[in-house]
This record gives structure tokens, sequence and C-alpha cells, in this order.
């Protein structure tokens, strides 16, 4: 059988096969970017439009209590709460990812005085390291890296926070998240789980863990478009002793009291800083309603099928790429990562077919599958697309080497 017949089969096989309906998905596009920038539910346009032209345009600033535009960040943190094993009134959506980790970071700093290490390993996405960095030049912080093999060698009594990305961005990888957080809570330290890859594509279990913060992205699995406000999880047992540095109104006990003292809010707003974004949250809904209505296991079943597919077909086309994720797929998030030399110019050549994965630095292709849209022909298909890539070397041609500013 070829992949396209096998791809045909599990297709008809494929119980999420009815929610590519739910999206729009251009032409002649097999799209494996899901991971950077989630694709478009059918549903967003109306709701945005609604806000737009009812909400904003005929209750004007009536819709603040009217339309729920007060409560949209709570009410939507806990619409994404169950996606990773945590309390509806643990989690809010807010600002970005970076500015949240901002905010934990500096939070679980004062929460164990006396101690300054931020743990992370080298290699985390650049914006986790990046908040760092910022919180060194306050003089409030002392970055400390390890691999990841050594992490919990690295764990000793001066590490205030372990700061760790769930799924590698580049390679997928995918930590051991109760093992690390117990690790971290035997030496003093806390913990901060960054979930932009992991969110709403396989299930995170957070209070089983017993973590204690983590951050995520509302654009890539959770489909809440370009620039969507990301989300914050503090567990309940922190909400009293939490001392975020960005005290802006809406974090505020009583915003509208108006008083020149800050007092912080009791739950989960306390992490508001400034008025929230109304058109990015109700975008950043209808995703989270999709995906929760998919189901987080019933998706990373399809996405490991999905990958491990694509996996089998490069093998039938004999294929030979070095894949720098984990070999099983129960140990990586939705995407696989192929290290080659020329991996800039084969995504450039693979866009020029419609096959859009991504690039990154030095030398990673990186393909996300993500599971709530995609087919098994596509795979069968971006398989194909991809050995003929290799095959023909169409990578050799001076249009695909120009870097774009975005890859
Ligand atoms: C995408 C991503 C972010 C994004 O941060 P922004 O502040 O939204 O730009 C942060 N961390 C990780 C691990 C990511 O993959």
């Amino acid at each position: 059988m070829t992949p396209e017949q096998r791809a045909a089969e599990f297709d008809a096989a494929d119980p999420l096969a009815a929610y590519r309906e739910r999206f729009t998905l251009p032409e002649g596009v097999i799209y494996l970017d899901g991971n950077s920038l989630g694709a478009l539910p059918k549903a967003t346009p109306a709701a945005v439009r609604c806000v737009v032209e009812h909400e904003w345009g005929e209750g004007l600033i009536r819709s603040w209590n009217s339309a729920g535009w007060f409560e949209a960040a709570g009410r939507i943190g806990g619409k994404i709460a169950p996606l990773i094993g945590a309390a509806p009134h643990e989690v809010i959506a807010c600002d970005s990812t970076s500015v949240n980790l901002f905010k934990l970071i500096a939070a679980a700093l004062q929460m164990r005085p006396g101690r300054k290490v931020i743990l992370s390993e080298p290699g985390n996405f650049p914006t986790d390291l990046y908040m760092i960095a910022g919180l060194e030049q306050q003089g409030l912080a002392e970055r400390r890296l390890a691999e990841r093999d050594r992490l919990t060698d690295a764990l000793d009594g001066d590490v205030a926070l372990l700061l760790l990305t769930h799924v590698h961005y580049k390679t997928g990888a995918m930590h051991d998240m109760v093992a690390l957080t117990r690790a971290a809570h035997e030496a003093g330290a806390l913990v901060l789980w960054d979930l932009s890859h992991s969110t709403g594509a396989l299930p995170v279990g957070l209070n089983a863990a017993q973590a204690d913060f983590a951050v995520g992205c509302g654009y890539k699995y959770l489909c809440g478009g370009p620039g969507a406000p990301a989300f914050a999880f503090v567990a309940e047992r922190h909400h009293a002793s939490l001392k975020q540095p960005l005290t802006g109104w809406f974090g505020h006990a009583a915003p509208f009291a108006f008083s020149d003292d800050y007092a912080s809010a009791p739950g989960i707003e306390q992490l508001l800083c400034g008025t929230s974004p109304v058109l990015g949250l109700a975008a950043l809904e209808v995703g989270v309603e999709l995906i929760a209505e998919i189901g987080v296991e019933r998706l990373f079943q399809k996405s490991q099928a999905l990958s491990e597919f694509f996996l089998a077909s490069l093998k039938d086309h004999g294929v030979v790429l070095e894949c720098v994720s984990p070999a099983d797929s129960g140990a990586r998030g939705s995407q696989l990562s192929f290290r080659h030399p020329q991996a800039y110019a084969i995504c450039q050549a693979l866009i020029a077919r419609g096959v859009i994965g991504d690039f990154r630095d030095p030398d990673v292709l990186r393909l996300g599958f993500a599971p709530a849209y995609l087919s098994f022909a596509d795979i069968a298909a971006a398989a194909r697309h991809l050995a003929e890539v290799l095959a023909n070397e169409e990578w050799q041609s001076d249009e695909f080497r120009q870097r774009a500013a975005v890859t």
C-alpha cells in the first residue's frame, strides 16, 4: 500500500476527522506550522464581528458590564484550566507569555528570600531566558543554565525557581513535569512551566504534579490568532502570598474604587495589569472552546498517530534525515524536527510547494502536526513533497536561500 492509500484508511477511521471542517484552511496548503500560529476557527470572524459591531459599536462602555468584558480574562482562563490540569480559578488569560514570565519569575524570587538563582536550560526558548536577563539587570536574579540531564544536580540551596519549557520549541522533547517539580521542591525551589508548546496539543497535569506556576501561549495550539493574549497559572496555595511586580489597576482588589493605594485582588485576578484586550480575548475564547470540545487526550493520540505516520511515510520514500525529536511519540509534543545543513532552503522549497513548516536556527526544519485540523492525507502529501524536494535537490535553487525576517 502507498502512504496515500494508508492515509485514506486512517482518515476514514479518524474520530477527529470532522473537526477539520471547523477551521479555515486555504486551498492548496498543507499547514505544518500550527505550533507557531494556529489555524483560524471558522467561528472566529463572526464572534469578533459581534464584539466589534454589536458590543463595542452599540453597547459602547456599557459592554464592560453587559457583555462580560470585565470577567473575560478570568472566564477564558477557567476554560483553559482543564486543558492543563488546573482549577478554573487558578488560570487567567492576559498579557503576552513574555510579560507573564516576568511577573511570575519576579514573584517567585520574592517568595524565596535569600535565593537569587533562576535555573533553566541552555537552548530554552529565547524569551524565557531574556526575561531572566531583565531581572538580572535589576540586580534581583542570577541565571544558571544546566543541560537537561544535569538539572537536578544543579538544584541547590541558592535556586529560587526552576524555569523550563515543558515541550521544547525546537526539538519537541518533553520534560518529566512530575519528577522535575518534585526535585525542585525537595531543593526548596519553586517551579514555573512554560506550556506554550503543550497547551491544546497534549494533556498537562499541573496540579497532579503540584506545579507552582505556569504560563502559555494563546496563538499556537489554542488558535487564538496572531498575538492572542497568553495565560498564566498560579496554584491556589500561593494566591495569598503572591506579590507580582506589575501592579496595574486591573489587578487591584477594587479597580473602580480609584484608591490612591494598591491592594492586590485576592485571587488569580491579581495577575492582571492593564485593561484587558477585549478583541483579542474574543478570538482566543473561540479557539479555546473548540480545542476543549475536541479534548486534549484525543488530540494527543491523533498527533502521535500523525507523526508516526509521517516518519513511516518518509521511510517508504527512502528518505534518510536526522530526526532530533525523541523517537518515542509519547515523549515529544506535536512536532518533528529534522537537522540538515540546508534546512532553511528545504523549508522554503516546501513552502513553494504549499507545505508550510518552519525553520529554526541554525539547521532545524520543524514540522508541526496540529491534530485538530490535519488529515492523514495531508501527512502523506507532505512526506511525498519532502522526499521530492530532497531527491531533486530543489533546495539548491538561489530563490530558496534568501532569509526573511520571520522564519
Ligand atoms: C511561542 C513561545 C513564547 C511566546 O512568547 P510571546 O511573549 O507570546 O512572544 C514563549 N515561550 C515559548 C516556549 C514559546 O514557544
